[in-house]
């Protein structure tokens, strides 16, 4: 699974996933970030779509962009 940050037409920071069950790219909301020993970046979250848990690994300026802007929540 992958998930990755976009910015979308207003300038809005969006998380991004895949959804196993859409079987396509979504909005991920009330994501949350955590971070793995080896310092990983992990989110997860809910599908807008159909609200299944999608959660995915995704790099550091991606993570922290969306940290920044409050899209992801920081939890480490
Ligand atoms: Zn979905």
């Amino acid at each position: 699974m992958f998930i990755r940050v976009k910015t979308n037409k207003k300038g809005e920071i969006m998380v991004m996933g895949h959804c196993m069950k859409c079987k396509d790219k979504k909005e991920i909301k009330n994501a949350v970030m955590n971070k793995t020993a080896k310092g990983i970046h992990m989110a997860k979250g809910t599908c807008v779509k159909c609200g299944t848990t999608v959660c995915a690994i995704l790099g550091k300026e991606a993570a922290e962009k969306a940290m920044k802007a409050g899209e992801a929540k920081k939890n480490f």
